[in-house]
């Protein structure tokens, strides 16, 4: 097949002075020069650009209201352009739904694994995720942590109930709730809490609510009391904050910390989920394994009726280890990830696609990554390539230029010193 080019012809996006160029389809190439020298502004204000315009055009306009706006690049010509996909060290977002396993779709194919092999069978593949109700432990939501309280700054245990132990300001003492402990007769007030024994901190702290017999001028009362730090979490942290006053939000916000789920211990799952066991394993164990590790327990799975998944795990996770991420978790949320590791979970979330013919654009993709790891990167961007499509990196790394088929040197400096194409 004769060798197909994207084709510019007279450029000038911000210092670019008329470039002309033609970059080989289906070949690596790599655009070198000093920093500000115009090598970004071919390939992503440029290339990148018009191949994400031409794209949104082919959407109806309302759908195109929704995707961002690309104006069209000061040019003369730019032909044959594959769809773009810009691989670059943006962040990945997602909150906590978003994990490594997630969004490289390795999680979902553990989850079919487990629905397929683990023991006892509880379902679906579905009950294996954290986003799904099915799945998910009712204690957190599927978040794995929850709100609590910070028993530290909400007690001074090396205090009694009458020297102000409850460092809380509605426990001071003769406050109103300091009253409610006293007059209870179920709290040795003298004694210091340090000295209190499980059972006695057990009804301080988590007591479901029971009545109280008070007198208040005279008269009897009966008041409910209940664990001091079960009345705070009902009062203040079950409760949307946002109703309540800033002054308040801002007196108990000392208070709450986030901590593991109790119940999950932070699997993010249901009790019954994580009885499921492949080889003494369940689910959750598994997403929080070094990948490096990870790999070496999914091959030692020997189970016919599952060769198709092991061997597709088997490879997506070779991937991860191959760019030099094996001591990432599966459970590890993306928006923790560095802008190098993005970069290089978003190449094998692009490694596993099938698609063909796509023009990839890389963002130095050699950033973060130790020097012993290049040639993994190399090889990867050789697999893309391999597979038909084109492939644009910007990259000051020598190592990674031995990479290319085909180099675009810009320069000769920067800013408006720069912007040509050097020979
Ligand atoms: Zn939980």
């Amino acid at each position: 097949m004769a060798q197909e080019y994207i084709e510019i012809r007279g450029a000038r996006e911000n210092n670019l002075k008329n470039v002309s160029l033609k970059i080989p389809k289906r070949r690596i190439t790599i655009f070198t020069g000093v920093s500000g020298s115009g090598k970004s502004s071919i390939v992503f204000d440029t290339v990148a650009t018009e191949a994400q315009r031409q794209m949104n055009e082919n959407f109806n306009m309302f759908i195109r209201t929704f995707l961002p706006r690309y104006s069209q690049p000061d040019a003369d010509a730019i032909e044959n352009l594959s769809m773009p996909i810009v691989v670059d060290q943006k962040r990945l977002g997602g909150g906590s739904h978003s994990t490594m396993g997630t969004i490289t779709d390795i999680y979902s194919v553990l989850r079919r694994l487990y629905s397929h092999i683990g023991k006892p069978y509880v379902g679906h593949a579905n009950v294996f995720s954290f986003n799904d109700p099915k799945g998910m432990c009712p204690n957190c939501n599927g978040l794995g942590r929850k709100m609590g309280v910070d028993l530290d700054l909400f007690l001074d245990k090396s205090k009694s109930l009458n020297e102000g132990a409850i460092l809380f300001n509605e426990y001071a003492v003769d406050s109103w709730g300091w009253n409610l402990l006293e007059q209870s007769k179920l709290f040795d007030m003298n004694k210091k809490l340090s000295k209190y024994s499980e059972k006695e901190m057990d009804l301080l702290l988590y007591s479901k609510p029971f009545k109280v017999k008070t007198k208040v001028g005279g008269k009897d009362f009966n008041l409910t009391q209940e664990g001091i730090i079960n009345r705070f979490i009902a009062k203040y942290i079950t409760r949307d904050v946002k109703t309540m006053s800033e002054r308040t939000q801002k007196a108990v916000a000392p208070y709450i910390t986030m901590a593991p789920c109790t119940v999950c211990k932070g699997a993010r799952l249901s009790q019954d989920v994580l009885k499921c066991k492949i080889n003494g394993y369940n689910i959750a164990e598994l997403a929080s394994m070094e990948v490096g590790q990870l790999i070496e327990v999914i091959k030692a799975i020997k189970e016919p009726k599952a060769a198709p998944l092991l061997k597709t795990l088997v490879q997506r996770l070779q991937y991860l280890v191959d760019i030099g991420l094996e001591y990432l978790t599966l459970n590890r949320e993306t928006d923790t990830l560095s802008g190098g590791e993005s970069q290089r979970v978003k190449i094998v979330k692009h490694l596993t696609s099938s698609l063909v013919d796509v023009m990839y654009v890389f963002d130095e993709p050699s950033v973060g990554l130790h020097p012993r790891d290049v040639h993994r990167l190399n090889e990867l961007l050789q697999q893309l390539r391999d597979r038909g499509n084109t492939v644009l990196v910007v990259e000051h790394d020598p190592d990674v230029i031995k990479v290319a088929d085909h180099i675009v040197d810009v320069g000769p400096q920067a800013g408006s010193q720069g912007g040509k194409i050097m020979d």
